[in-house]
């Protein structure tokens, strides 16, 4: 060995910067019903214990959050490798690379608003993805009752439950903010009757009626400081 055994010893202290993705800048604008963003990035369509909803929503881009906000979801799917082990989730439409309007959603516009879709036990109770396919509008035409059953299919609760408090602790060690959290307020009470329910309390839960039903996915607004809404210059 010719190398400098002074300077040998520091290559481990440099491999986690080495093998880190390098943290791509996000400028978002305005809120999430009025807004847009630049340096957008793109959600991984998969991962140990996760996927996207559709790979054609992923190939239609419609899978953009900001960078910050990618940085909370992939640590808190880490956690749940760690904390729910076997369990899989499927994360719904986020954003546009550039953000504004993606129909049909009303807000979604500035890269801080993401949805997930609920984690769900088939027949045997194990966990599987939610069920994806044109024919359930990609898992969004799916109709839980207030049991939180559809068909063979049942909301895995504790699942439910610990992706949300992975993000809520995600979030506060990026210095993120959860600014709303909508879910069907008839189904929270099975939420909030899990081991880690207590835990959520502190969650901003959308008080009163969405306009659409959330339950089959759980939408979550980011709290990012962003810049004044962009006027586009005609
Ligand atoms: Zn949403």
């Amino acid at each position: 060995m010719t190398a400098d055994p002074a300077k040998r010893h520091l290559l481990p202290l440099l491999i986690p910067f080495l093998l880190a993705a390098p943290v791509q800048a996000s400028t978002c604008y305005g809120r999430p019903g009025a807004g847009s963003i630049a340096g957008a990035v793109a959600l991984p369509a998969d991962g140990a214990n996760f996927e996207a909803y559709s790979r054609l929503g992923v190939q239609m881009g419609r899978t953009h959050v900001h960078a910050h906000v990618r940085e909370v979801v992939l640590d808190a799917y880490a956690a749940l490798a760690r904390s729910a082990p076997g369990t899989q989730f499927v994360y719904g439409e986020t954003g546009l690379k550039e953000g504004g309007r993606m129909r049909p959603h009303r807000t979604h516009q500035n890269g801080l608003s993401i949805d997930f879709m609920v984690p769900v036990l088939d027949a045997r109770g194990r966990s599987v993805p939610l069920p994806s396919s044109p024919l359930n509008k990609f898992g969004y035409g799916l109709e839980f009752d207030t049991g939180g059953k559809a068909g063979e299919l049942r909301i895995d609760y504790p699942a439910l439950a610990e992706h949300l408090y992975a993000l809520k602790e995600a979030a506060k060690r990026h210095e993120v903010g959860i600014a709303l959290v909508i879910f069907d307020p008839a189904l929270m009470p099975a939420l909030l009757k899990t081991a880690r329910g207590k835990e959520l309390e502190g969650l901003p839960f959308m008080k009163g009626k969405p306009w659409i039903r959330h339950d089959e996915h759980y939408h979550v607004d980011f709290d990012v400081p962003c810049q004044p809404v962009k006027i586009k210059a005609r």
